[in-house]
């Protein structure tokens, strides 16, 4: 099968709502980014998913985007909330233009009887590895059984599939291996994440499972190839960006939400754990927070491309021997596509 590679742009007119409703979760993965003291300890109830939905789908008074938001349902495991399934079919009678829940495989509360693939687009699952040595050592005993287990039972019953992995020291090895692990699951789309140094990674300093450019230009650009060569579309953030390429920070050009239960929404993944967020929720209004914020710092214009990262990360960035970086980083929001073509 034929392939073809492209970046995506960011999409003016395209919002992506990405819904925290809860932070706890079953599992203890070993780069879990979730950081409860930040993003609050709240399970939000039904009232509280309706109301913030309607906030994003609607022309509020911060953002002018027409109505064609994307919403993605995460925690903590979304699933454990009773309050889901709720959430999942007033996202879709609000008319949002697409809803993915990302779930470890646990798929709580019997989601899979209380929703219809009518209600939304795609079930998101984490797996970290071909077979449970990888995976397991990473998410936990017995979560690669237990989380295929689910994948199988969600396209038994019709719903949309989707794959992430995460990749970083400790699996980028195997992603070699998940072509085939996808081809016999029956999952068509899959997204290759890198490992963020967030949440418990930098609690325990785990800096140094981050992959540098040579690991991840090395394996994923030729992985994700093989994957689309059999029929899978697959995404992947770009990293690092090439002389010719512009830079862009989406916080600046696109319209992304990341929205916790505490209320605090940010725009930058990146400073999630650190109270710079640019707007809150009070009271069920948006609300936007005075300076200094996150978005503060977005038009900040450095040889090094984005700010944040050479602010929270500056380990990741090579300097040639006139002190000028090798290479850019591009916004952690900007993605590589690599698709089959008939
Ligand atoms: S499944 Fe997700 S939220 Fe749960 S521990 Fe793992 S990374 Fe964290
Ligand atoms: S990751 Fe960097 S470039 Fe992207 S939104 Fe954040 S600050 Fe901007």
């Amino acid at each position: 099968m034929k392939i073809k590679r492209r970046t995506v742009q960011f999409q003016p007119n395209t919002r992506n709502f990405f819904f925290h409703i809860l932070t706890q979760c079953n599992l203890h993965c070993r780069h879990c980014y979730i950081n409860p003291e930040q993003h609050g300890r709240q399970i939000l109830d039904e009232r509280t998913l309706a109301k913030w939905l309607a906030i994003f789908a609607d022309n509020h008074q911060i953002t002018k985007s027409p109505n064609n938001t994307n919403v993605i349902f995460l925690g903590g495991e979304p699933t454990l909330s009773p309050a889901l399934p709720h959430g999942i079919k007033e996202a879709r009678r609000l008319g949002y233009a697409s809803i993915t829940v990302d779930t470890n495989g646990y798929l709580f509360n019997d989601i899979l009887d209380r929703v219809s693939p009518e209600d939304l687009d795609y079930f998101s699952f984490s797996l970290d590895g071909s077979h449970p040595e990888v995976n397991d050592f990473i998410r936990g005993e017995g979560v690669f059984d237990i989380c295929t287990s689910g994948i199988r039972r969600a396209l038994d019953k019709g719903f949309g599939v989707s794959l992430i992995f995460t990749a970083s020291r400790m699996n980028i090895n195997d992603l070699v291996n998940m072509p085939p692990l996808l081809t016999d699951l029956g999952v068509n789309r899959f997204f290759i994440q890198v490992i963020g140094i967030r949440g418990k990674s930098v609690r325990k300093g785990e800096t140094s499972l981050q992959l540098n450019r040579e690991e991840w230009e090395a394996v994923v650009p030729d992985v994700a190839g093989k994957a689309a060569e059999k029929g899978v579309h697959v995404t992947y953030p770009k990293v690092f960006l090439k002389p010719d390429e512009t830079f862009a920070c989406a916080g600046l050009v696109a319209d992304n939400y990341f929205v916790f239960p505490n209320g605090r929404v940010y725009t930058c993944p990146l400073c999630e754990d650190y109270p710079i967020h640019s707007m809150e929720i009070v009271d069920g209004v948006l609300k936007e927070r005075p300076p200094i914020r996150e978005c503060d710092l977005f038009s900040l214009q450095i040889p090094e491309g984005c700010v944040l990262n050479k602010i929270l990360h500056p380990g990741n960035i090579s300097y040639d021997s006139d002190n000028r970086p090798v290479s850019r980083i591009a916004c952690c929001m900007l993605k590589e596509e690599v698709l089959p073509v008939n």
